[in-house]
């Protein structure tokens, strides 16, 4: 059994789409153990992503993470990092294999709709940076 963050970024939020990605990851064999919805600032998003401070792309996506609200999950399931990388598809959604979350709903680079944590260690900042271990069940 592992554990992931799985983040529903703010344009998978305003598409009304919850539903739908949270039934694919059900339907892959995730469970939702933790799950709620939040509205970062700025400077969370910046914690959040503070290994992408430098790159080009950080202030902008730190500006479109803090601009509405998201859904944040922890899944758990057998090799649950790499099965909802699968699922989401690659960060380029052109790149993405077809019937992905980003291949299906993506509209950009940086508007591509989820967040999944990429490794383990990585996977257990993220989780215990938004999750009290009291909250996932
Ligand atoms: P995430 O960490 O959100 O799950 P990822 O691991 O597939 O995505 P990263 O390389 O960690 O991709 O980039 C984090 C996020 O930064 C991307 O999901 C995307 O929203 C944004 N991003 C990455 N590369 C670019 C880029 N070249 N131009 C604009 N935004 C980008
Ligand atoms: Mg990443």
């Amino acid at each position: 059994m592992e554990r992931t963050l799985s983040i529903i970024k703010p344009d998978g939020v305003k598409k009304n789409i919850t539903g739908e990605i949270i039934r694919r990851f059900e339907t892959a064999g995730l469970r939702v153990a933790a799950i709620k919805k939040a509205h970062m600032t700025k400077a969370v998003a910046e914690g959040f992503y503070a290994v992408h401070k430098g790159k080009f792309f950080y202030d902008e996506l730190t500006d479109f993470m803090s601009e509405g609200p998201v859904v944040l999950m922890v899944l758990e399931g057998n090799d649950a990092i790499a099965l909802n990388r699968k699922l989401m598809g690659a960060t380029n959604f052109k790149e993405a294999d077809p019937g992905t979350i980003r291949a299906d709903f993506a509209t950009s680079i940086q508007f591509n709709v989820v967040h999944g944590s990429d490794a383990p260690d990585t996977a257990k900042f993220e989780i215990s940076y938004f999750f009290a271990e009291t909250e996932i069940f």
